[in-house]
């Protein structure tokens, strides 16, 4: 018999366990795996939604003025009062529905963490939780996470408008919660009051939750407005409203946002919150509550991004792309089929590499894949970029 040597004892020991994944069919997202490939290409990147440009500077040094003033410890569990304050405030005058700050409202470290915590506080296994594809990535593997079963609703092809009939008819009582996402990633589609209150009557009757995605709330274009979930009773009574301060104020990589929702569902969500990241960046909080006090960085973003949409949807009309409408968020989605025999995705990985502009596939918002010939294109970065970007599709 041979005796193990330290070096074999060492290599069995270092030997990493296989385990079984909780989301088996996922891999990296969309967004990273483009992003990834623009900065290899050095294409233009029109698929990640951030902003190429920079915040205003006064909210920097609101920030800096909060780590100068020594505010770098942890904060509130639930967030720090004069933020929580400020949303509640925020929210009662734009929607009309007052929000206890100390009950009602709770800070996040950004949307995605806001959508994972509210379905790990609410969804039980077993679960079914509707979905309306396309829908933002992040829902579906939530939803598994906990337990549930992501059903998942079509909105209209074509149109991407909501299909209220299909939506009822999803309705089962293992029903927790819909999710809903206006103004809408991808396809820029933004509800109208007549939706929400056919959503408020369909809810009406049953004990469904509504996780309401408000994160492109201040980015309506063509004098519509925003419809929040927050303006029907109906719906505020059983919705946790989510909003992020990176997508209004140009900060994405800071990653705050909140939930506001009634007393009870923030109690629970609360439960999780604590354990899921505990609070939430500090001086950050306090410069955002200052920001906050000047309500024109929101009230001039519908105008700021409208004029962008403008100049890349006219930029566009000289291509061959069919343009969608895009009433809201900062994205633009366009029909490839008169540019292109190749499927989406592979489309954009040769726009990427051949064109030197990057797109995202629709198809990464389905959860079958479902390929339309379309893709979508951010256009939240400064005009030269938007014009490089144009001269370079123009060649098609
Ligand atoms: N929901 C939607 C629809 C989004 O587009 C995004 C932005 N990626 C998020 C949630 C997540 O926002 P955050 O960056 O604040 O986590
Ligand atoms: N919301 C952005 C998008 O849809 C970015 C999301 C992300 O990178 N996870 O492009």
């Amino acid at each position: 018999m041979t005796m193990p040597t330290p070096d074999t004892i060492r290599a069995s020991a270092a030997r990493t366990p296989s385990l079984k994944s909780k989301l088996p069919a996922v891999g990296t997202t969309i967004f990273t795996v483009m992003s990834t490939l623009a900065a290899e290409k050095g294409a233009v990147n029109l698929g990640q939604g951030f902003p190429d440009f920079d915040c205003d500077l006064k909210l920097i040094n609101a920030v800096l003025d909060a780590m100068n003033r020594g505010l770098n410890q942890y904060p509130p569990m639930t967030g720090v009062p004069v933020l929580r304050e400020a949303i509640a405030a925020k929210l009662a005058r734009l929607h009309g529905h007052s929000y206890n700050a100390n009950l009602e409202i709770t800070i996040t470290a950004g949307a995605t963490q806001a959508i994972l915590t509210v379905i790990l506080a609410i969804v039980h296994p077993g679960d079914e939780v509707i979905v309306l594809e396309p829908c933002y990535d992040s829902y579906v593997p939530n939803i598994e996470l906990a337990g549930g079963t992501a059903v998942r609703v079509p909105l209209i092809p074509g149109t991407f408008r909501p299909d209220f009939d299909k939506i009822s008819n999803a309705i089962t009582p293992k029903t927790r919660a819909i999710i809903i996402n206006s103004p809408h990633n991808p396809s820029g589609t933004v509800w109208l009051e007549a939706d929400m209150l056919k959503l408020q009557d369909i809810l009406a009757p049953t004990d469904v939750l509504l996780i309401s995605d408000e994160v492109y709330e201040h980015m309506v274009f063509d004098g519509q407005l925003h419809y929040s979930s927050a303006r029907f009773s109906g719906l505020a009574a059983r919705a946790f409203i989510v909003s992020s301060f990176g997508k209004t104020y140009h900060v994405t990589g800071w990653k705050v946002g909140y939930v506001a929702a009634p007393a009870a569902l923030s109690a629970e969500f609360r439960k999780v919150h604590q354990f899921n990241v505990f609070t939430v960046n500090t001086p950050v909080q306090y410069g955002l509550a200052a920001y906050m006090a000047d309500d024109r960085p929101y009230l001039d973003l519908p105008a700021f991004y409208q004029r962008k949409r403008d100049l890349f949807r006219s930029g566009l009309a000289n291509t061959r792309f069919k343009l969608l409408p895009s009433e809201g968020s900062y994205f633009q989605c366009v029909d490839i089929s008169k540019v292109s025999d190749l499927n989406e995705a592979d489309f954009c990985k040769w726009l990427t590499t051949e064109v030197g502009v990057a797109a995202i596939p629709l198809s990464a918002f389905y959860g079958n894949g479902f390929d339309q010939r379309v893709v979508r294109f951010c256009f939240a970065k400064k005009d030269e970029t938007l014009n490089t970007a144009l001269d370079r599709l123009a060649r098609l």
